[in-house]
């Protein structure tokens, strides 16, 4: 099926333009604005609000002068807000669709895969939203009855990159929504549009104005800083690089903010000899090649048993020479453009710099002429341990191989890293499992699987990767405080 450009331009046009700020969409305070771009055309897509200082002021006193009364809302009225915009998602998931292939590149299959995905953290937490249980004990030696409940944390900061412009949302606004929070997104300046079109899908879904800011802008920091000196906020959860996170992390310790930190990775992927080899493939196909390689639990390094390393490579190869590579819209096409020119440089720079110190493309290997930022999938191997390709997060199609003799010296090299986010194991032994899992220093393991995130299971790294769990029920608890409250015992 042809592309239906006008659609797609009609669709862009419909997007707001300014920040959301009270329920309605207005102009930057200074008249800024930034501009937005396709990555696979390198053509204008639109000219939005750049967010300032005064402008995340004016979010943050509007979000404090309805928080108590957002809070107070029945969890059933928010839980069913969540259900609605679950539907509307739905409804409207192919112009969603769009409009992340359209900014962030990915092929429209995979953007329809991360409607899905991102729609289901809605879901998940309407059904958390009610099921916010406290407690009542007895202390133990009496003369107390116990009381323990959750509260919403108030006003939170949630920064989002570009990577899953839907999910990453929904990840971050449903569990704040359920707890009874109000929010300022910053959305990465990359892809600000489908933040736009999700923020007016969840007004459409019944939240109230002033519960939900969005501030997208060219300089980020111009909105986060007064923010996080400002006492007023009450947490700030973070998904984007670890050279970023440090720097919150560092400005929210004055304020002593709830933080919650989801940052880079650099994913071990370990086949061992006795590994359905074909279903390893497959697996690495899925874990590295997923949005186009440039996702946080992407398996960044792969640590093959030296007697099938040889096979698995070969097999590999074969796998990535079939990836279409094109502008995400066309049909057919398995693989888009990088998001920017810095990153397929960066992604370029990685590959040269292995091979400069003696590593072998067995496919791929030098970017691809534009227009777009296209790099083709890579396969190396030969990759010598002072390759930066393997302790910088890649963040593209890029895959190196090295090999190990048994299980103590794979568990050292997947462990050789500050990062502790996704692992992958595939073997067909069940135990060694088990004793993977003990020995792995990672927040996420895949056992014989490439792609392991859902809503309902916590997704969150350990070391440099982050603090703090988002899905699953602890993705609740980041967003709510818990009271006790002591009350006299009446016999006593
Ligand atoms: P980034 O850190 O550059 O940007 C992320 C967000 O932070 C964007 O909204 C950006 O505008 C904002 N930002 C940048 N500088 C800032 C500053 N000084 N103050 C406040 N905000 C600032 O990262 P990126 O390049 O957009 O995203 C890629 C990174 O995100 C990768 O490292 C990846 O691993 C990580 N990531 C992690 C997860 C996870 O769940 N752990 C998920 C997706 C992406």
């Amino acid at each position: 099926m042809a592309i239906d450009r006008t659609g797609a331009s009609a669709l862009v046009r419909s997007v707001p333009t300014g920040l959301l700020i009270d329920g309605r969409f207005t102009d930057a305070a200074d008249g800024a604005t930034f501009d937005v771009f396709n990555p696979a055309t390198e053509e204008h897509l639109a000219t939005l609000a750049s967010a300032g200082e005064n402008d995340a002021r004016e979010a943050l006193d509007v979000a404090c002068r309805v928080q108590g009364d957002w809070a107070r809302t029945p969890a059933r009225h928010r839980s069913e807000i969540l259900r609605r915009a679950f539907a509307l998602v739905h409804e409207r998931a192919e112009d969603f669709a769009t409009l992340m292939t359209l900014e962030m590149g990915k092929p429209l299959a995979e953007a329809r895969g991360e409607v899905t995905y991102g729609a289901e953290y809605l879901r998940w937490f309407a059904e958390e939203a009610v099921r916010d249980h406290g407690r009542f004990d007895a202390a133990p030696e009496g003369g107390l009855r116990m009381l323990t409940r959750r509260k919403p944390v108030g006003p939170c900061l949630l920064i989002t990159p570009w990577n899953f412009p839907l999910a990453m949302a929904t990840r971050k606004i449903a569990p704040a929504v359920a707890a009874g929070c109000t929010m300022i997104l910053k959305p990465a300046d990359l892809t600000p549009l489908t933040s736009y079109f999700f923020a007016q899908t969840m007004m459409d879904a019944g939240l109230p104005a002033g519960v939900l800011a969005v501030l997208p802008g060219a300089d980020p920091a111009a909105v986060s800083a007064p923010l996080l000196a400002d006492d007023r906020l009450r947490k700030v959860s973070f998904t984007g690089s670890t050279r970023v996170g440090k720097l919150l992390l560092r400005q929210a310790a004055d304020g002593v903010l709830r933080t919650s930190m989801e940052l880079g990775g650099n994913a071990p992927f370990i086949v061992f000899d006795d590994a359905d080899i074909d279903a390893a493939v497959e697996g690495a196909m899925a874990a590295k090649m997923r949005n186009i390689g440039e996702a946080c639990t992407a398996a960044n390094r792969f640590i093959v048993h030296e007697s099938v390393a040889g096979r698995f490579a070969a097999l590999f190869a074969e796998r990535m020479n079939t990836v279409r590579l094109g502008d995400g819209l066309e049909p057919g096409v398995t693989c888009g453009p990088l998001v920017s020119r810095q990153a397929r440089d960066r992604v370029a720079e990685l590959v040269d710099d292995a091979v400069g110190r003696g590593a072998k493309a067995l496919t791929g290997g030098s970017p691809v002429p534009g227009p777009g930022w296209f790099y083709p999938p890579t396969v190396l191997v030969d990759v010598p341990a002072c390759a930066r390709v393997l302790t910088e997060e890649i963040f593209g199609p890029v895959a190196p191989i090295i090999t190990f003799r048994d299980e103590e010296e794979a568990l050292a090299l997947a462990n050789d890293t500050e990062y502790g986010l996704a692992s992958y194991v595939f073997t067909a032994d069940a135990s060694r499992m088990y004793r993977m899992a003990d020995g792995l220093d990672f927040g996420l393991m895949g056992f014989n699987a490439g792609v392991i995130s859902n809503a309902a299971a916590p997704f969150g790294g350990v070391k440099q990767s982050g603090l703090g769990r988002e899905g699953g029920a602890e993705g609740l608890d980041e967003y709510t405080s818990v009271q006790y409250i002591g009350v006299a015992d009446p016999y006593a």
